[in-house]
């Protein structure tokens, strides 16, 4: 970028474009949209019921009949999608919840596409919120310590991808960070006729303390060891690129970066990179910060999220995952 050799003060005044609010928007160079966000739901078998999730103020543990509840309150702000996590009535070592012909994401997937057909539905294919253990996959137990298998794991992930779309998914998202799932679920997918049906891959997504409250709101916490031997280590930018390009090798449709505000670098390069479609998902923690500050009259809620939600555009995002985003679209609308 060159500038005319004689641009500097006093003709170059950087503040006359900000003197309003009108002409700050007219040259905004990011912008934040309602329909750029998806809301993440939980859901969990039964009938009116919401239970609370202590971290994560206004979020809730969902049935079914509230679900779409909720559901039509984001369609009718002009969120077009929705993410589904299930929580199964039982949880066993081969996660057959998640692959359920009749599982409770696969029970809501078909009630939102009769109720509200043009909502998008997005469902998170992994196994730990079905595991009796709480991993992301398959485990073999050993004097020596516990191992996540790959290679077995990605025959009930590609099951469940399956399952999802069966019952209507329009976008499927693995979410466990085991090697190869990306083409074991393409591959899947194309031979049971879903030829059509996204991946959206959590391509970048690092072991994160960030994490935390959402452990609570789908009941996937490990019950021993930790996830850093299949999701990325915090410190590792190139790895993240490598993933992604692994990830779009394999057949993902769109790419995501897990968690967002503290990997705003990995965002940017991955969009600069690739120039796929590029999914933030603002974690659970990200969120209860802000709800914590905000109870305690220490920051501006509203300005908060919506400030972070155009970092992560302006990093480059094209789509913005937040349990915000009903709030969000409706502050959008205010404006
Ligand atoms: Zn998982």
């Amino acid at each position: 970028m060159s500038l005319p050799a004689l641009a500097q003060f006093p003709t170059i005044r950087p503040r006359r474009l900000r003197q309003t609010a009108a002409l700050r928007q007219l040259v905004g160079e990011t912008h934040v949209h309602a329909s750029q966000l998806v809301l993440p739901l939980f859901v969990r078998p039964g009938r009116k019921s919401r239970q609370p999730i202590s971290a994560m103020p206004g979020v809730f543990q969902l049935s079914p009949d509230e679900l779409v509840r909720e559901a039509t309150r984001a369609a009718a702000a002009g969120i077009p999608a929705v993410l589904l996590f299930g929580i199964p009535e039982r949880k066993d070592n081969r996660a057959s919840g998640a692959y359920a012909r009749n599982g409770i994401v696969q029970q809501t997937v078909r009630l939102l596409k009769k109720e509200l057909p043009h909502l998008l539905v997005l469902t998170d294919v992994c196994l730990c919120e079905y595991m009796a253990h709480g991993h992301c996959g398959l485990v073999r137990q050993a004097p020596g310590g516990a191992t996540i298998l790959n290679d077995p794991t990605l025959k009930l992930l590609a099951r469940t991808a399956v399952s999802h779309a069966e019952a209507g998914a329009d976008i499927v998202a693995p979410s466990d960070m085991m090697d190869g799932r990306v083409r074991a679920i393409r591959t899947a997918l194309d031979r049971a006729g879903f030829a059509n049906t996204p991946i959206m891959a959590y391509a970048a997504k690092f072991a994160s303390a960030f994490y935390g409250p959402f452990r609570e709101a789908a009941e996937s916490a490990p019950k021993f060891g930790d996830r850093r031997s299949y999701q990325m280590d915090a410190a590792n930018a190139n790895e993240a690129l490598r993933e992604v390009a692994l990830d779009l090798a394999e057949g993902a449709d769109i790419v995501l970066v897990k968690p967002a505000l503290a990997y705003l670098d990995i965002l940017h390069r991955v969009k600069t990179e690739f120039g796929y479609p590029t999914a933030a998902y603002a974690v659970s923690g990200e969120y209860a910060m802000v709800k914590a500050a905000a109870a305690r009259g220490w920051i501006d809620e509203r300005a908060v999220t919506l400030e972070s939600l155009l970092a992560m555009r302006r990093a480059g995002a094209d789509i913005l995952i937040t349990y915000a985003a009903t709030d969000v679209a409706k502050w959008l609308a205010e404006k």
